[in-house]
């Protein structure tokens, strides 16, 4: 295991680039990272080796590719403590998986009635289905409130949480605040309903060892692409007690196992929850992203890495009186990633189209989360988001181009 990040910029091809002359500084990590080269290798190799279809053949190479997609579904469970490989579910992101939890279970056991408590601090991924299914089902909606300093309130949870409650569906760490929400708490309560658990672990599952088993989540959701491995493949943890009860998400091949023309039967899980050609390379390139976490990144260092950077970044910003960083700003500088700011008298857009400029990439805008960012009072932000690449200098010249903006103006 190796202890600093010092070297760690040279696995990444993307970082090797300029961009408009200057040395590229990526912080738009909360949107997607970069792939190291151990990654894209293993990937490579896949396709000029190995490739196949899974399953359906009994060549030498179906059965290596099978074989390589189940150790990254094997690898995956490990690396969130799952206690059983059937409970990885391999989707598209998470959206898809908070899509398929929405159009299953939610589909088969929501009713009139019944409560979905939700927090309004969701990305919309985890917004709008819940949206959708309520209004289909008519069940009702309802929030965990969010403060103006960019924190859950949780005072009033037991009235929010309630016997009608069937599902608590919440975001462990907000994409668009940074905010890191009490999961323990909000847990308890749902369990002392019997309310089903949805953990949106976009955020965390890249900078933190979850153990899934502790959390008592009965649904997990993380997307590959956001933890250095390829777009296309996320999971979806589905906890064992519930497999039986929950039908296939999408119908066709590779989950069924015995069919009729008036009928069909399924696979067990995970075959059951996976109709369809997968994204095999995508997953095997997943399965790569975490040994090369499992190698490369202690997540006690990782976490206090990019907690520093927020700190130089708000120590930085704060001394502009026009700019104004939205959310708790104490909590960021002790376990942060993200750090979203607005600049008075300039649209965020410009903001990120200037920094561009100056080879700094950043994210404007409402970061899908739009009912947040009105409840917050702005229409758009600008944020910086860190990985392990980042370095306390790429964040001088953040703050550097943030003051020649401001002279400017
Ligand atoms: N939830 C959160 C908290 C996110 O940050 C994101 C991605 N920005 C998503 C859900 C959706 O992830 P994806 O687009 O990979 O499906």
């Amino acid at each position: 295991m190796q202890n600093s990040f010092k070297n760690i910029r040279n696995h990444f091809p993307m970082l090797q680039q300029t961009l408009h002359g200057h040395t590229l500084t990526y912080f738009d990590n909360a949107s997607t990272t970069h792939k190291p080269k151990q990654v894209l290798d293993v990937i490579m190799q896949f396709y000029s080796t190995s490739y196949a279809n899974i399953y359906r053949g009994v060549h030498t190479f179906a059965e290596q590719a099978t074989q390589q997609y189940e150790d990254a579904r094997a690898k995956v469970a490990q690396f969130i403590g799952a206690n059983d490989v059937s409970e990885i579910v391999f989707t598209r992101g998470c959206t898809e998986g908070i899509n398929f939890v929405a159009n299953t279970w939610g589909m088969q056991n929501i009713k009139a009635g019944d409560v979905i408590v939700i927090t309004e601090m969701e990305h919309h991924a985890n917004l709008l289905p819940w949206q959708r299914l309520a209004q289909q089902k008519g069940a009702q909606l309802s929030f965990i409130p969010v403060t103006p300093d960019g924190v859950l309130d949780l005072s009033n949870l037991d009235a929010i949480v309630t016997s009608k409650t069937k599902l608590v569906s919440f975001v462990d760490v907000s994409n668009a605040l940074g905010t890191h929400n009490d999961g323990i708490t909000i847990i308890k309560r749902a369990q002392a309903v019997g309310a089903k658990i949805l953990i949106d672990a976009a955020q965390s599952v890249p900078h933190n060892k979850i153990n899934i088993f502790s959390t008592g989540a009965d649904f997990l959701v993380f997307s590959g692409h956001k933890m250095l491995a390829p777009t296309g493949i996320g999971v979806l943890y589905i906890n064992k007690n519930l497999h039986n009860e929950i039908e296939p998400y999408q119908l066709g091949g590779g989950i069924v196992f015995e069919a009729d023309w008036k009928t069909a039967s399924w696979l067990q899980a995970p075959q059951k929850f996976e109709a369809g050609t997968p994204p095999i390379a995508q997953a095997i390139g997943l399965g790569a992203a975490i040994d090369y976490i499992n190698t490369h990144i202690d997540f006690d260092i990782l976490r206090q890495h990019v907690a520093d950077l927020c700190s130089r970044l708000i120590d930085g910003l704060s001394r502009f009186p026009a700019v104004k960083i939205i959310g708790p700003i104490s909590q960021l500088k002790k376990h942060g990633h993200v750090v979203s700011f607005i600049i008075n008298g300039v649209h965020a857009h410009d903001v990120a189209a200037f920094l561009d400029t100056k080879g700094i990439c950043v994210r404007a805008g409402h970061h899908c989360a739009q009912p947040l960012a009105k409840k917050l009072g702005y229409a758009a932000s600008v944020r910086a988001s860190f990985y392990c690449y980042n370095t306390m200098q790429e964040v001088d010249l953040l703050v550097g181009a943030v003051e020649v903006l401001i002279r400017s103006l």
